[in-house]
């Protein structure tokens, strides 16, 4: 069978093979500690499930408008404008099937053949794939540990080429759990606006932040990179709502319109009562944020200890997101076999960096409870002891 060209073209997840071992083994009845996930461990709060429910009551179980339902959109806007200080309102909105759609219609919405897309170094899995299947170039700039894994802005200014249409911007970030401060983002701001580019500011993690770190949405760093900015964003992290694929887009009035043109045509609209779900998140108290908030705080600092107490291992502290990243190059091997190592030896998942396009890396993921950690990383200690 003669398949199409793009499918040839995207990157087949690298890290699928390791989690298909961890999931194999677990079904086995091994007892696997895995880090692996990017999906917070709790369960969705209460009141958002309640919301959904009624909404199923009332029949709301029909098609809706693609770009969303009205309060929805009006829920979202209220949103940005309170915490972001963005002034949107529901037409700059569509509502997606989470933020990965949301970047996926954006790209479908403005790359094509010829288009170049910067992507920082390491960069979450689907970004790059995306960016070709839409037709476009990616090209990746690399960051370094000393700069936690930040784009600079003459990094930005120099792989800035007449085909440049967009910027990927994800802070806090995955894999790097880093957190640009406001004054970076300004710095990175003024060199979109000099070179007029695009900006896409994945923010799905904006809630998870640690030690005072601060999230300004680069939109509100000037009227000038507002025009140019579009943000992708989602419920699935802050209100651990994964399974619900609920996300959005927030940007000017043309994208917005294409990107519903686009979706009107391939996924119509989000199920309608996850939409309740998500009005109710943004509506209700936000304590449940909070709670789960502070105890991804404490899972990471036990975490971060744990690991930076191991010899061989080197990881710059994260402040967002819950995900660590760690530098295991005294090691020798590629960041498959170590993790493939790691599961056969000592039953602990984690994530190859070379998905992220840093080979010399593993991810972990502390959206795990604490015991988890704990005999995790007294397994993880043992390996590496037995591997210098
Ligand atoms: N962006 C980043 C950086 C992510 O890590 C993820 C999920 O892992 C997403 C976007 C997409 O999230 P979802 O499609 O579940 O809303």
């Amino acid at each position: 069978m003669k398949l199409a060209a793009r499918v040839s073209q995207v990157t087949p997840s690298l890290t699928l093979a390791i989690d298909a071992k961890a999931k194999a083994m677990k079904r086995n009845g091994v007892d696997v500690c895995s880090f692996s996930a990017g999906e917070p461990d709790f369960d969705t709060p209460d009141h958002i499930k309640q919301a959904a429910v009624a909404a199923l009551q009332q029949g709301k179980t029909r098609y809706g408008p693609a770009a969303g339902e009205p309060k929805l959109r009006d829920a979202i806007a209220h949103k940005l404008q309170s915490d972001n200080n963005l002034c949107y309102s529901a037409d700059n909105i569509i509502v997606t099937n989470g933020g990965k759609h949301s970047l996926y219609g954006l790209m479908m919405a403005l790359i094509e053949p010829g288009d170049e897309v910067i992507i920082p170094v390491p960069f979450w899995v689907s970004y790059p794939e995306m960016v070709k299947l839409a037709g476009g170039t990616p090209v990746m700039v690399n960051t370094t540990a000393e700069a936690h894994y930040k784009i600079t802005p003459d990094q930005l200014r120099q792989a800035i080429t007449p085909k440049t249409k967009l910027f990927v911007l994800n802070s806090p970030s995955n894999p790097t759990g880093m957190v640009y401060t406001p004054n970076e983002i300004r710095a990175i701001a003024q060199v979109i606006v000099e070179k007029d580019i695009l900006v896409v500011s994945d923010e799905i993690y904006e809630k998870l932040l640690y030690d005072g770190a601060e999230h300004l949405s680069i939109g509100a760093a000037s009227p000038e990179v507002f025009d140019r900015t579009i943000i992708s964003h989602g419920f699935a992290k802050a209100y651990s709502m994964t399974g619900w694929r609920v996300g959005y887009l927030a940007a000017p009035v043309e994208i917005i319109k294409a990107a519903t043109k686009i979706q009107g045509h391939s996924t119509s609209n989000v199920c309608t009562f996850a939409q309740y779900g998500a009005i109710a998140a943004y509506d209700g108290s936000q304590e449940c944020v909070e709670q789960m908030r502070q105890a991804f705080a404490e899972r990471r600092q036990a975490i971060f200890d744990l690991i930076t107490a191991m010899p061989g291992l080197t990881c710059v502290k994260p402040d967002g997101a819950f995900y660590l990243l760690i530098n295991i190059s005294k090691f020798g091997m590629g960041s498959l076999e170590f993790c493939d190592q790691l599961l056969t030896e000592h039953q602990v998942a984690a994530i190859p960096g070379i998905a992220f396009g840093v080979d010399d890396h593993i991810r972990l993921s502390y959206a795990t409870d604490m015991t988890t950690i704990e005999r995790g990383m007294e397994r993880l200690a043992m390996f590496v002891k037995s591997k210098l």
